[in-house]
C-alpha cells in the first residue's frame, strides 16, 4: 500500500524537488516556452492578416467585421500573450536587452480589446450573446488586463522575476485553452472536428510540464468543460431533432484524455531523470573543482588555484598594478620543529599558520607554495604590518623550537603578468635574508636581480657547461704534518664560464642543491678526476689519493655509488685513491638510505671523511652513530687562532677525541706557519690551506711541485703504487 502511494506521488510530480531539479523544470518550461510562442505569433499573424484581408477587401465590411469580431478579439488576446511570453522567455534567457519596449505592442492591443469587451459586455445594447460567448468575453476581459499588467512588470522590472514569468505562463494557458475552447465549440456547431481545443490542450501541456499532477489537472478540467458544453449542446440538439455527438466522438476523446494523462507522465520522468543525473554530475564536477584547487594538507588554496587567479587578476583593466604585491613566507626553522614533535604535530602547525596567514591577508590570493613556504598576492599597503600580525602570531604557536618568519616581496613590473616568475623573485628575496636574524622582510631589488639572473643561468646552463667542459677540477693539496709534503688532494669543483668568468663553488653549489641538479656537476668531477689519476699512472706522475665532495642530495637523485663503481672500473682506479668527503649537515638529516650507502662505500674500499666538523649543531651525535676514517676540522676554529684563547683547548681536544676513536685528524684552512706549528703540536695528523696551496688545476700543481716549493710524499711517487 504504501509503494502504491509512493509510485503515485512520484508519478503525479508530489515527490520532493531539490532546489536544482525545480530549476531545471523551469528552465524547459521556458524553453517550450519561446518555441511555443514564436510559433503561436507566426500563426497568430497569418490567421488575422488572413481575416483583415477578407473583411476589407470585401464589400460588405461591417456585416463581416460583426461576424468576425470575437475571432478577432481571440487573436489580439492570443497574439499579444505569445509576444509577453517571449519577451519573458527572453529575458529569462538573458538575451532581450534592448526589446524591453516591445512589450508596449501587447500593451496596447490588449488595452484596446479590453475596451472593446467592456463595450461588448456591459455598453452594446440589444446584441444578442449566448452563454459561450459571455464567458469567452469576460475570460478574453480578465487576461486583457491581466496581459496589461504584465506588459507593464516587463517594462518596469529589469531583472528576472520568477512568479511574473510564470504567472506569465498560467496566462497564456488560460488564455490558450479558452481559444481552443471557443474555436472548437463554433466548430462543433457548423459540424467540423474539435481540433483547436485538442490543440490547445498539448500546447497547454508543453507548458506545464513541472508537475504532472498540475497538468493532469488542467486537462482534465479542461475536459469536464468542454465536453460539459458539448453534451449540453447534443442535449439541445436532440431536442431539436439534430444530430447529436456520436459515442465514437466521445470515446476517442476518452482515449486521448488518457494518452495524454501518460504523455504528461512519460515527459515528467524523463526531464525529472536528466535533471537529477545532471544535478549529480555538477555536485561531481563542483566537487571536483574544488579539490583540484585546494591543498590537500592544510586545506587552503594551492599553486595551480594560485597562478590562474593572479594571472587573471593582473590582467584585469580594474586592478591597479602598481600597487600589488607578490609575497613569498618561510617559516625558518620549520625542519627542526618537525623533527622535535613529528610529523602530525608539524602538519598540525602548518595548517594553523596557513589559516593564521589566510586570516591576515583577508581579501587577497593566499596559497601553500610547497612544504612550510606560502605565497601571497595582495595590496602594498599595509602589507608589512600584515606580515609583522602573521610573525607574531607564529611566535605564539611556537613551542622550544623557535620558528621565525621570514618574508620576500616582489612588486611585478609593468606589463608583467607571470606569476610562478613573480613567486620566484619573492622567494628569492626570501632566501637572501634566511640567515640574516634580525630581518623579516626583504623587497627584491636591483642587486637581488643580478644573482637571481645568475641563479637562472645556472640552473639553465648546467648541462652544457658539463657538456662544453667548462667545468673543471682544482686541486687543493693536504699535507702531512709529519713531514709536511702532499699526502691527499681535495677535489674543488670550478665552473670557468665563456660569459660570467670563473664561478666560485659558493656561487652554484647551493643553487644546484635546491635544483636538485647537484648530482649531474659531482658525477662530472668524479669522472674528471679518475681521468687525471689514469693519465698520470699512465705518464708516470706523482699522483695522491683524492679527496671527493658528495652532497646528501646525490645519494637521493641518483645512484651515486653505482655510478662511482662504474667510473673507477672504466679508468681502473684503485679505490684507495677515491675518499669520499661528507658534511656532518647531509647526516644530521636521519635519512635510511644514507647509512646503507656509506657502509656499501667502506665495503668497496672507499675512506669516509667528515666534511666540516664542529660547524653544525648536532656533530658529535654524528660520531657516535656512524665511524669515520677521516676527521676534518672546519676552518672556524682556526679563525680565531692567536685572539681567541679557547681556540687552542678546544682544538687539542678534538684532536684526543680523534686519537680515542681511531680517526684520522685534519684540520682546514691552515694560513700560517703558527697555525700549523701548533696543529702539530696537538698531533693533528693532516693540514690543508692556503699556506700550503690554494685549489690549482693540476698543470698548475704540477709546476709547483717541480719548482720543490712542495713535495709528495715519498709512498704516492711513481713506481710506489
Ligand atoms: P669545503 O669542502 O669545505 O672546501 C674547502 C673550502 O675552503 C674550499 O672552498 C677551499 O678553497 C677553501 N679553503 C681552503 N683552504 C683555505 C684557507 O686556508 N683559508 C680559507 N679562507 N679558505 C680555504 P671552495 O673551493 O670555494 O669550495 C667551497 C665549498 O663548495 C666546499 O667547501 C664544498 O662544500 C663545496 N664544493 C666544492 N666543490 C664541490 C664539488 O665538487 N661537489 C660538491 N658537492 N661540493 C663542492
Ligand atoms: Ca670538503
Ligand atoms: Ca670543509
Amino acid at each position: 500500500m504504501k509503494k502504491i502511494a509512493e509510485a503515485l506521488r512520484n508519478w503525479l510530480g508530489l515527490d520532493y524537488q531539490t532546489a536544482y531539479v525545480r530549476d531545471y523544470f523551469y528552465t524547459s518550461n521556458m524553453r517550450a516556452a519561446t518555441y511555443m510562442s514564436v510559433v503561436y505569433i507566426a500563426l497568430e499573424l497569418w490567421v488575422t492578416l488572413r481575416m483583415l484581408r477578407t473583411i476589407f477587401l470585401n464589400g460588405r465590411q461591417s456585416e463581416l467585421l460583426a461576424r468576425t469580431e470575437h475571432y478577432l478579439a481571440n487573436y489580439a488576446v492570443l497574439f499579444s500573450a505569445a509576444v509577453l511570453m517571449l519577451l519573458y522567455a527572453l529575458r529569462f534567457f538573458k538575451r532581450s536587452p534592448r526589446l524591453r519596449l516591445i512589450a508596449l505592442l501587447p500593451g496596447v492591443l490588449c488595452t484596446l480589446t479590453a475596451f472593446f469587451e467592456v463595450w461588448i459586455l456591459f455598453l452594446r445594447s440589444g446584441a444578442r450573446s449566448d452563454s459561450r460567448t459571455r464567458i469567452n468575453d469576460t475570460v478574453l476581459l480578465a487576461a486583457s488586463l491581466l496581459l496589461i499588467l504584465l506588459s507593464g512588470l516587463l517594462l518596469i522590472r529589469r531583472k528576472d522575476v520568477r512568479k511574473h514569468s510564470i504567472a506569465m505562463i498560467w496566462v497564456f494557458a488560460v488564455i490558450g485553452i479558452n481559444f481552443g475552447m471557443y474555436l472548437s465549440s463554433s466548430a462543433y456547431e457548423r459540424g467540423e472536428q474539435v481540433f483547436a481545443f485538442l490543440t490547445m490542450i498539448m500546447f497547454v501541456l508543453c507548458l506545464l510540464t513541472w508537475r504532472p499532477v498540475i497538468g493532469i489537472s488542467v486537462l482534465t478540467l479542461s475536459y469536464i468543460l468542454f465536453f460539459g458544453e458539448l453534451n449540453h449542446k447534443v442535449a439541445f440538439n436532440n431536442a431539436a431533432g439534430l444530430p447529436g455527438v456520436s459515442e465514437s466522438t466521445t470515446i476517442n476523446g476518452f482515449t486521448l484524455w488518457i494518452s495524454m494523462v501518460m504523455i504528461c507522465i512519460a515527459n515528467y520522468r524523463k526531464v525529472r531523470a536528466q535533471a537529477l543525473k545532471d544535478e549529480h554530475l555538477e555536485k561531481v564536477n563542483a566537487h571536483l573543482s574544488e579539490i583540484s584547487v585546494r591543498d590537500e594538507l592544510t586545506g587552503i588554496h594551492n599553486m595551480f588555484y594560485f597562478r590562474t587567479e593572479a594571472e587573471k587578476l593582473l590582467n584585469y583593466v580594474t586592478t591597479d598594478r602598481d600597487s600589488v604585491v607578490y609575497l613569498f613566507l618561510d617559516i625558518e626553522n620549520f625542519r627542526s620543529y618537525n623533527e622535535k614533535y613529528g610529523f602530525q604535530e608539524g602538519s598540525a602547525l602548518l595548517t594553523k599558520i596557513a589559516g593564521i596567514i589566510e586570516k591576515a591577508f583577508r581579501g587577497s590570493l593566499v596559497s601553500r607554495f610547497s612544504d612550510d613556504h606560502f605565497v601571497v598576492l595582495t595590496r602594498e599597503d599595509g602589507c608589512t604590518e600584515s606580515v609583522a600580525a602573521v610573525s607574531e602570531e607564529i611566535r605564539k604557536a611556537q613551542r622550544e623550537v623557535q620558528l621565525s618568519l621570514k618574508c620576500g616581496a616582489y612588486k611585478p613590473s609593468d606589463g608583467e603578468t607571470d606569476p610562478s616568475l613573480a613567486c620566484d623573485r619573492a622567494r628569492f628575496a626570501c632566501n637572501s635574508i634566511k640567515k640574516h636574524f634580525r630581518r623579516t622582510f626583504r623587497y627584491y631589488d636591483k642587486s637581488l636581480e643580478d644573482r637571481f639572473q645568475l641563479k637562472a643561468y645556472i640552473v639553465n646552463h648546467i648541462d652544457a657547461a658539463i657538456e662544453h667542459g667548462d667545468i673543471k677540477v682544482y686541486y687543493q693539496p693536504v699535507v702531512s704534518t709529519a713531514d709536511g709534503c702532499i699526502c691527499g688532494l681535495e677535489a674543488l669543483a670550478r665552473w670557468e664560464d665563456p660569459t660570467y668568468g670563473l664561478l666560485p663553488p659558493g656561487t652554484f653549489i647551493e643553487i644546484l642543491e635546491e635544483y636538485r641538479q647537484i648530482y649531474k656537476l659531482d658525477r662530472c668531477i668524479i669522472e674528471q678526476v679518475c681521468r687525471d689519476y689514469r693519465e698520470a699512472a699512465d705518464s708516470g706522475e706523482p699522483f695522491a689519493p683524492v679527496s671527493l665532495n658528495f652532497s646528501r642530495l646525490d645519494f637521493e637523485l641518483c645512484d651515486i655509488v653505482g655510478d662511482l663503481t662504474q667510473l673507477v672500473r672504466k679508468y681502473s682506479v684503485p679505490p684507495e685513491y677515491l675518499d669520499i668527503e661528507i658534511t656532518e649537515s647531509a647526516l644530521s638529516d636521519q635519512q635510511e638510505f644514507l647509512p646503507d650507502a656509506l657502509r656499501s662505500l667502506r665495503r668497496n674500499g672507499y675512506k669516509i671523511w667528515l666534511d666540516d666538523f664542529g660547524s653544525g649543531y648536532s656533530s658529535l651525535n654524528v660520531l657516535k652513530d656512524y665511524h669515520f676514517d677521516v676527521l676534518k676540522i672546519d676552518m672556524n676554529f682556526l679563525s680565531g687562532f692567536g685572539s681567541n684563547e679557547k681556540t687552542m683547548p678546544i682544538l687539542s681536544n678534538i684532536i684526543l677525541l680523534t686519537k680515542e676513536l681511531h680517526m684520522i685528524s685534519l684540520t682546514e684552512g691552515v694560513e700560517t706557519k703558527e697555525q700549523f706549528a701548533f696543529l702539530r703540536s696537538i698531533g693533528c695528523d693532516r693540514a690543508q690551506g692556503y699556506l700550503f696551496s690554494r685549489p690549482v688545476p693540476l698543470k698548475e700543481l704540477r709546476a709547483e711541485i717541480r719548482t720543490g716549493r712542495i713535495s709528495v710524499s715519498p709512498e704516492f711517487m711513481p713506481g710506489k703504487s
